[in-house]
């Protein structure tokens, strides 16, 4: 009977116990946040005159952006009192892709206060992307890493160097391809199209491939055919691609390139704003500097490489096209209409058979060969770097004031068009090290070209909706906390030509997903980075 009695009580205790306990977890922790940044001057990404607050980080994102969170708890807080707070820069091109593997650091990337990299550019991408993106994610990366699907890479695969039009058979077999890394979640179709085997294709062909991301959603980015006399129809060949799919147009690394169209912005802003009127969106990058870098299989005339590097060597055996190949470098690579001595404005970065060259322009290096300095051991030169393959070089080719007007256009972004580097290794451009600190330092501080908001929006929120990220590239509350924290007064690329290896001054602090991968020019080795997938992505 007693015991019968006791029941009732037991079951009413363990109520109130259970009550208790879940109003006790229900509590708001003590720790309200876990990362407050204080007091900066907050440059938003909107391209917004800056404003002071103070920024809360839960977990990834971004959860408070308000005047004062000092009464609010966090386990740590950031002091940032003078400093600028702006969005984690989005580098739109980049040749990252497989070197995130051996590079997970991103180290020259994160130092210029780069947070998001897309791969895939000019063409070229890692096949199969899924199998890419699960080695990343299995690696561990310091900063985001996203991935167009290259059109080179994928008429390789499918027709090979053949310079000849796809049959029907092949063009499906390119689009199932494309179809595929979409699936994977590329971000959309790029092309190379000074390169091999890009260079013998027609418009109509990547018409057709892009009709995939017409598909999918996504955005068509090319490396234009030409980025000289024939600027305008090479930029009009991008906007049409675009145009009969419906999808943005991104227009690669634009420059003018050569001394002819020097000071002639108009044969980019022609195509470009009537595109725009007709409701075409087009938008263009850019990088700091005024000289390009890439190999120089550009620079010959490209039937030569048709079906692959062997046929390439027997050709050159023939003594009437290794003249007529020697004259094209000539024309295209070694001739001025300014009286300037090209010789001496290009440098090998790197070349696996000759690293002694790293860092030496053509002159001196002809010197050193016991050589005449002059145009015809010249193209020899070149033509040998060719036939030994894997040989970058850097091209001085540009006009500072074209790269500032550029600057100012409201429809270019900031791109580095590098890759990842290893500290000592080559002599590569010093854009991979000082793109986004240079226009910060260089042009919205030194020379006032552009305002800081301005800087920072094309290095976040406008790149974030060219690619329709989402919750990336501003400070709002919801957004991811990717964020860059530097000094305006001091930030500046260190990098040169003569000695690239350097990382900028300035950045004090760079957050990716929340997480501290740069602490006062120091990196953490976090990796807290994630792969960010295009519109057409389906999870397997
Ligand atoms: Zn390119």
């Amino acid at each position: 009977m007693n015991k019968l009695k006791k029941t009732p009580w037991l079951i009413f205790s363990f109520f109130i116990l259970v009550v208790i306990g879940l109003i006790v977890s229900c509590r708001p922790p003590a720790e309200k946040y876990d990362l407050v940044i204080r007091n900066g001057l907050v440059v938003d990404g909107s391209g917004n005159p800056w404003f002071r607050a103070d920024i809360g980080i839960r977990g990834q994102r971004i959860a408070a952006v308000k005047d004062h969170l000092s009464s609010d708890r966090a386990a740590t807080v950031i002091e940032a009192e003078g400093l600028v707070v702006a969005p984690g820069f989005i580098d739109i091109h980049t040749h990252a892709d497989r070197d995130l593997l051996d590079i997970p650091g991103c180290e020259n990337y994160i130092s210029q206060g780069v947070t998001t990299l897309v791969g895939g550019n000019c063409g070229g991408h890692e096949l199969p992307l899924a199998e890419l993106f699960r080695e990343i994610e299995k690696k561990g990366i310091a900063c985001n890493f996203a991935s167009l699907a290259g059109h080179n890479t994928i008429r390789r695969q499918v027709m090979g160097m053949k310079m000849e039009n796809p049959t029907a058979e092949e063009l499906d077999r390119m689009k199932e391809l494309l179809r595929q890394e979409m699936a994977a979640g590329a971000l959309g179709l790029s092309t190379g199209l000074a390169y091999l085997p890009g260079t013998y294709s027609t418009t109509e062909e990547l018409v057709e491939l892009a009709s995939v991301v017409g598909q999918t959603g996504g955005f068509y980015a090319s490396h234009i055919r030409n980025q000289g006399q024939r600027i305008t129809e090479a930029i009009e060949e991008a906007i049409t691609v675009g145009e009969k799919n419906g999808i943005p147009v991104q227009i690669s690394h634009i420059k003018l390139a050569a001394e002819e169209v020097w000071n002639q912005l108009e044969r980019i802003t022609a195509p470009v704003e009537a595109a725009r009127h007709r409701g075409v969106e087009v938008t263009l990058d850019q990088y700091p500097y005024t000289a390009t870098s890439s190999g120089f299989t550009s620079s010959l005339p490209q039937e030569v490489f048709e079906g692959g590097r062997e046929k390439f060597l027997e050709r050159l055996q023939n003594p009437e096209i290794y003249n007529r190949v020697k004259q094209a470098v000539i024309r295209n690579r070694l001739t001025s209409s300014r009286g300037i001595d090209k010789l001496e404005t290009i440098y090998i970065a790197s070349s696996r058979k000759f690293p002694e060259y790293e860092g030496r322009n053509l002159k001196q290096i002809l010197e050193l060969q016991g050589k005449a300095a002059n145009v015809d051991n010249g193209a020899e030169l070149i033509i040998d770097l060719v036939k030994e393959g894997d040989v970058s070089a850097i091209f001085f080719q540009m006009d500072e004031k074209d790269v500032e007007a550029l600057m100012k256009l409201p429809y270019v972004m900031i791109g580095s068009d590098g890759g990842l580097q290893v500290a000592g290794q080559g002599s590569p451009h010093p854009r991979s090290y000082g793109t986004f600190t240079r226009v910060l330092g260089e042009y919205v501080r030194e020379r006032k070209i552009i305002t800081l908001e301005e800087a920072i929006r094309k290095m976040t929120s406008f790149p974030a909706q060219t690619m329709r990220l989402k919750n990336r590239g501003l400070i709002r509350e919801g957004y991811f906390a990717d964020l860059t924290i530097f000094k305006a007064a001091e930030i500046k690329d260190t990098a040169t030509f003569a000695q690239p290896h350097q990382y900028s001054r300035g950045i004090v602090q760079v957050l990716v997903n929340g997480q501290v991968v740069l602490e006062r020019g120091r990196f953490t080795g976090q990796r807290p980075g994630v792969i960010i997938h295009g519109p057409g992505f389906r999870q397997k």
